[in-house]
């Protein structure tokens, strides 16, 4: 009958529900109680087991959210090259457009047609520019962590 006590009392504590009087009560019995104390020993042998399994399976699903979001940046860095690469292409062809139609204007002075071509060479230098710096970052960026795993 005692032993019934307790044999519950011990599912109630492995299972967090014990009162803290409970709890004491227990802890004082395995004390003096070899066979419970066993039995409790198994018990937090289970628990760790268990807790250690439910990390391990964490950490599995952290490497997996940490694979997608770096498969997403590398989907993110070559949808930005394919936007410049566009965008550079656009401004190229507007640039070319309004070049020629500079040239052709016989009423646009010398000074500006030159002026219109700096501009323009020097805003499709500078996305060439940035697309290579991105270039380099997404290559560094991908090094650094497969360095680090
Ligand atoms: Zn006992």
């Amino acid at each position: 009958m005692k032993h019934e006590h307790y044999k519950y009392l011990l599912l109630k504590v492995v299972d967090g529900v014990a009162s803290a009087k409970e709890k004491k009560e227990f802890l004082t019995h395995i004390r003096s109680c070899e066979e419970c104390r066993a039995e409790y020993g198994e018990f937090k042998n289970l628990e760790e087991l268990m807790s250690s399994i439910k990390l391990k399976d964490l950490t599995e699903e952290a490497r997996e959210v940490y694979w997608r979001s770096l498969y997403n940046r590398l989907e993110r860095g070559l949808g930005w090259i394919l936007l410049s690469l566009g965008a550079i292409l656009l401004l190229g062809f507007g640039a070319f457009m309004l070049i020629k139609e500079f040239i052709a204007s016989p009423t646009v002075s010398l000074i500006l047609k030159i002026g219109v071509c700096t501009i323009l060479g020097g805003i499709i230098v500078l996305l060439v520019s940035v697309i290579k710096e991105r270039l380099l970052v997404r290559r560094y960026d991908k090094y650094s962590k497969e360095v680090k795993l």
